[in-house]
C-alpha cells in the first residue's frame, strides 16, 4: 500500500489537485493500484489555517509517506506576511534533503505545432534537465549586501556534485545514454571541479555517453537543436535559469511537471509553474502538469510504468485532438479535459 500525501496548496493548485487525483482514482482502479491518499495544508492555506507555511502535522505527514504530490503555492494575497508561503516549500525541501531536480520536456510530433518555436526544430525533442537544489550560489556564504559592494559566493563540496552527477547518470542509462555536462568550466572554480568528477562519475557508468558544454553556449543549442539532448546535469543557478528556458519548448508552463528527489528515497512531484493567482478558481487552468506530476510518481517512485504511460500518452493524445485549455490557445475547461482523459482511459 503506497502512501500519498497531496498538498494542493494555493491558486489553481486545488484545482488541478482535484483533477490529477480524479485520473489517479481511473488509472489506479484500472490496473488495481494499491494506494491512499492524504490531503494536508501547505503554503498559504496553512499560513490562513494554522499561522505557517509549514504545520508540523503537515512535516510529519510528508515524513512518513511513499510519495507527495504539491499543486501549488504563493499568492499576492501573502506576500506581507510573516513568513510567506515560499518559505514553507524551502523548508520542506531542506528537511526532506531534495537534492535533485528533474524536469521533463518532450514534443511529441501530434503537439508540436503548439511551440513557439518551429515544428521541424522541436518535433521529437525528448530530454530531462536534472538540476541540483540544495546547493551553489543560491545557499552559499558569506552574502553581502552593501551600499557600494556586494558578496554572493558559490560553493559545492565534491560529495554534492557526485551525488547529483551519479543521479543524472542513472537516469540516462534508462533513456538514450547520452549526459550533457553543463558548466563554467573556463572561470569559475566549482565549474572546474564540477568537470573534475563528471569525469570520474562517467567512469562509472561506460554505458553512457559524456558531453561537456558550458551554459552560455548550451542555453543557444536547447533552442537550436532541442532534439539533440537526453539528459542535462547542471548546478544550481545554471539550472534553474535552463529549465525556465528549456520550458517554453513544448508550448506552455502548464503541461511541464517535475520530481524532486531526496537522499532518503523520498520524492516529491509538482508542475514547474506558480500558483497562477490570475485564473485561479475559473476552472480553466491546463491541470496536465499536475497529471503528468502524478504519473512521474508512479513510474519513479512506485515503478508503475505502464499506468504511467498511458496516463502520459492519453494526456497528449487528447491535446493532438485539439481539446485544449486557455494557454494552449483552445477554450476547453480544466474538469472537461478531465473528462477526456478519463473517458480515454476507460475506453482504452
Ligand atoms: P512562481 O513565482 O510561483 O513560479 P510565476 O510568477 O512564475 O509563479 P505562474 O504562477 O507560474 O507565475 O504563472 C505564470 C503565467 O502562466 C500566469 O499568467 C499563469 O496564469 C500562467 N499559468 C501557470 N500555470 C498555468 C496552468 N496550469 N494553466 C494555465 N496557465 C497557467
Ligand atoms: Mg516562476
Amino acid at each position: 500500500m503506497k502512501k500519498i500525501v497531496c498538498l494542493p496548496g494555493d491558486g489553481i493548485g486545488q484545482e488541478i489537485m482535484n483533477s490529477a487525483l480524479q485520473v489517479m482514482t481511473v488509472i489506479a482502479d484500472k490496473y488495481q493500484l494499491d494506494l491512499v491518499t492524504e490531503e494536508h495544508d501547505f503554503g498559504g492555506a496553512a499560513i490562513d489555517n494554522h499561522g505557517h507555511p509549514l504545520p508540523e502535522a503537515t512535516l510529519a505527514a510528508c515524513q512518513a509517506a511513499d510519495g507527495i504530490l504539491l499543486g501549488a503555492i504563493g499568492g499576492p494575497q501573502w506576500e506581507e506576511a510573516e513568513v510567506r508561503p515560499e518559505q514553507g516549500l524551502l523548508a520542506l525541501r531542506k528537511a526532506l534533503n531534495l537534492y535533485a531536480n528533474i524536469r521533463p520536456v518532450t514534443v511529441p510530433t501530434a503537439t508540436a505545432h503548439l511551440s513557439p518555436l518551429k515544428p521541424e526544430i522541436v518535433t521529437g525533442a525528448d530530454f530531462v534537465v536534472v538540476r541540483e537544489l540544495t546547493g551553489g550560489i543560491y545557499f552559499g556564504e558569506p552574502r553581502e549586501l552593501n551600499q557600494e559592494d556586494a558578496l554572493d559566493t558559490c560553493t559545492y563540496t565534491a560529495a554534492e556534485i557526485r551525488r547529483i552527477l551519479r543521479k543524472g547518470f542513472e537516469i540516462a542509462q534508462g533513456r538514450r545514454k547520452l549526459v550533457t555536462s553543463v558548466d563554467k568550466a573556463n572561470v569559475l572554480a566549482t565549474s572546474k571541479l564540477w568537470r573534475k568528477i563528471a569525469e570520474e562519475v562517467a567512469s562509472e557508468f561506460p554505458d553512457v555517453t559524456l558531453e561537456h558544454h558550458l551554459v552560455d553556449s548550451v542555453a543557444m543549442k536547447l533552442i537550436q537543436e532541442p532534439t539533440h539532448f537526453d539528459v542535462i546535469i547542471t548546478e544550481n543557478l545554471f539550472g534553474d535559469i535552463l529549465s525556465d528556458e528549456a520550458s517554453v519548448i513544448p508550448g506552455t508552463l502548464g503541461i511541464l511537471p517535475s520530481a524532486s528527489h531526496g537522499v532518503g528515497g523520498l520524492s516529491l512531484y509538482e508542475p514547474i509553474h506558480g500558483s497562477a493567482p490570475d485564473i485561479a478558481g475559473q476552472n480553466i487552468a491546463n491541470p496536465v502538469s499536475m497529471i503528468l506530476s502524478m504519473a512521474m510518481m508512479l513510474r519513479e517512485s512506485f515503478g508503475w510504468e505502464a499506468p504511467a504511460s498511458e496516463v502520459e500518452e492519453t494526456c497528449y493524445a487528447v491535446m493532438a485532438e485539439g481539446v485544449l485549455t486557455g494557454d494552449l490557445g483552445g477554450t476547453t475547461s480544466t474538469s472537461e479535459f478531465v473528462e477526456a482523459v478519463i473517458k480515454k482511459i476507460q475506453a482504452a
